[in-house]
């Protein structure tokens, strides 16, 4: 049994409201909004995080799918922030590689 959250998410065993999504990439609202824009970018495959990902084509969909959630939640124009938390320093607590899009307002200049 997969007991990775997201994977749930991507196999439709925890409800989420998706954004975006096509057969590599799933885009969904996280569950606690830290901006007025918060969605994260996810890959389907599970990966562990930026370390494990070996793909390059997979880095190109994940880039082509930041830049699609960006005009969907209408932040292309105003600017936004992509955070991918790696490991214990870095905050991760999904162990499922995944990018935080985070907008909708001037966002801190702080990052911790
Ligand atoms: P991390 O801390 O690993 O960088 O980010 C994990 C993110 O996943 C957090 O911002 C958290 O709010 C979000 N999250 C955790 N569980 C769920 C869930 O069940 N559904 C959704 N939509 N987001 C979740
Ligand atoms: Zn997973």
């Amino acid at each position: 049994m997969n007991d990775c959250i997201f994977c749930r998410i991507i196999n439709r065993e925890i409800p989420s409201t998706i954004v975006y999504e096509n057969d590599s990439i799933i885009a969904f609202e996280d569950i606690s909004h830290m901006a007025p824009v918060h969605t994260l970018i996810v890959p389907k495959k599970h990966i562990a995080n930026i370390l494990e990902l070996e793909d390059p084509e997979l880095l190109e969909e994940i880039t082509f799918a930041i830049r699609k959630v960006a005009e969907i939640k209408g932040v292309d124009k105003t600017g936004f922030r992509i955070i991918t938390n790696t490991g214990d320093d870095g905050c991760q607590s999904v162990k499922h590689l995944h990018f935080h899009l985070l907008g909708g307002k001037k966002l801190s200049e702080k990052l911790d």
